[in-house]
């Protein structure tokens, strides 16, 4: 809980940088997180400014030295801020000055972001709240009742990047932000449907996060488990599949790896503030203390991280049959076995239309939440109620199930493509012992949510293409081309559209 003195006034410095001609606010949009609200400025160059807070009535105030604006600011959606008017006007001729109404007190913080791949220069206010209690447990249980309950498993699922940090781009302008957010709610799903389970989402929207902030969520809650979701890029746009990570302290185990772990811990920063919070300065003497107990939690990673590529294969491309290390800033939660999902390539055409399909982020979280339910219940935490369930005979917990009436032409196997199960775990679920199915009977789904469509991507043939080309680049056998789209020869005409399986 953080307190402020009243008749608080914050007076930030002028950020020098030098600023020859006029620049112009153009733009300007907002993120609401559960405890702070951001403004962004998009500028045409960098400026100096001064921030400050007045009371009686509460406002916060922005000066931009020389400077001129074209933003909108009625378009900004305030409703859940603490802000409930803007007002603006030209001030000592060449200066402009943003003045904030506030319905209720805040704190302000400011800085400057340099331009990047997506955007220019901007100027970034945050209004942090006074009176939240998000920075307090969500839900921390009294040592009571983790004494005489079969308490849940917790698992943290933390969506990459968020707010001004898109994450990596891909085609079609697919946002690694929302896919992450995407798939880590399907995740969220399964695991709250799953006896003995409880999710915890540590990113809940289009927000910016610290990387230590994603953790202290997770420890906040008593996470017995934290799931980073992710999607990588890659300058050639052949490169696909999903490749789970584990943290390493050693170095990584390719060069890849070591790489990625750059580009993650870069892109996270700038989701908070591009700079580490002072509360870091322990930072060292702390992971002095628990390096022991972050040997065996990475030791507990690995395992988990293989019984999810376990559960995954069959399901989706796997670029690695075994977990990478590198070392991930926010894989650095010690006592928590962690794991870094890359769940696809966005930068690949067949992996971004997965990625953004909704069935198969549903597959997909299927088979993660598979995974690690398997490996708890291998060796459930003491004092969990699926260690109790096991002790008693019972088997892994799965997400409840769901049910389907079989239609006229349905078969076994393709209603269990459908809902992305085995035939086998189908069969077992019904007790069938062969593959006769009737119409009108009743299928139980195991891990079944809703019915999965096979997606496919159209490719429109241009001109010199030929079909083992088109099987080559999108790295799939030519007859499964042939068979997919009921090819007799494999004379293709310029402007032919074909059907190319998505996985
Ligand atoms: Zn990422």
């Amino acid at each position: 809980m953080r307190h402020f003195a009243r008749g608080f006034i914050a007076v930030c410095c002028w950020v020098a940088i030098s600023a020859t001609q006029a620049a112009v606010v153009e733009n300007v949009r907002s993120y609401r997180a559960p405890d702070y609200t951001r403004l962004v400025f998009d500028l045409s160059e960098s400026v100096s400014h001064q921030v400050f807070s007045l009371e009686n009535p509460d406002r916060i105030v922005v000066d931009i030295a020389d400077a001129d604006l074209t933003a909108d600011f009625s378009a900004l959606d305030l409703a859940e801020t603490p802000i409930s008017n803007i007002r603006s006007a030209t001030r000592n001729e060449h200066d402009y000055r943003v003045v904030f109404d506030l319905r209720s007190k805040t704190q302000p913080r400011s800085f400057l972001l340099e331009p990047n791949d997506q955007y220019g220069a901007r100027l970034v206010i945050d209004f942090y709240d006074q009176e939240t209690s998000s920075r307090e447990p969500v839900a921390r249980r009294s040592t009571d009742d983790l004494a005489d309950s079969r308490r849940e498993i917790v698992i943290a699922i933390s969506a990459g990047h968020g707010g001004e940090a898109p994450g990596a781009i891909g085609v079609g302008k697919l946002q690694e932000k929302k896919v992450t957010l995407a798939i880590a709610k399907e995740i969220e799903k399964r695991v709250n449907a799953t006896p003995g389970y409880r999710a915890v989402m540590v990113r809940k929207g289009d927000y910016g996060m610290y990387l230590t902030e994603r953790t202290r969520i997770a420890h906040d809650n008593n996470a017995d488990f934290f799931l980073a979701i992710h999607a990588d890029s890659f300058k050639n746009s052949s490169a696909r599949g999903t490749t789970i990570y584990a943290l390493s302290q050693r170095g990584a185990t390719s060069e890849q790896a070591r790489l990625l772990a750059e580009k993650e811990n870069a892109a996270d920063l700038i989701g908070g503030v591009g700079k580490v919070r002072l509360d870091d300065k322990d930072e060292m003497l702390r992971s002095v203390l628990l390096d022991l107990s972050m040997t065996a939690s990475i030791a507990s990673s690995l395992e988990a991280g293989n019984s999810i590529i376990a559960a995954l294969d069959g399901t989706t491309h796997l670029r690695r049959t075994s977990v990478e290390q590198a070392n991930f800033v926010v894989l650095r939660s010690a006592d928590i076995p962690s794991l870094l999902v890359e769940s696809g390539y966005i930068t690949n055409p067949i992996d971004a239309k997965n990625l953004a399909s909704p069935v198969w982020q549903q597959r997909f979280a299927g088979a993660v939440v598979n995974g690690i339910t398997n490996w708890f219940y291998n060796a459930p935490p003491r004092g969990t109620w699926v260690a109790w369930h096991k002790e008693n005979g019972g088997s892994a917990p799965a997400p409840r199930v769901s049910s389907y009436e079989v239609r006229r032409g349905d078969s076994l196997s393709e209603i269990a493509d459908r809902f992305g199960v085995s035939t086998a775990d189908l069969k077992a679920a019904n007790n069938l012992k062969s593959n006769t199915i009737r119409i009108g009977q009743e299928l139980t789904i195991p891990n079944g949510f809703s019915p999965i469509d096979i997606t496919f991507v159209e490719h429109t043939i241009a001109r010199g293409e030929t079909l083992s080309e088109i099987a080559e680049s999108y790295r799939i056998p030519l007859d499964r081309i042939r068979e997919t789209n009921a090819l007799n020869s494999d004379t293709i005409r310029v402007g032919q559209i074909i059907k190319i399986p998505s996985s």
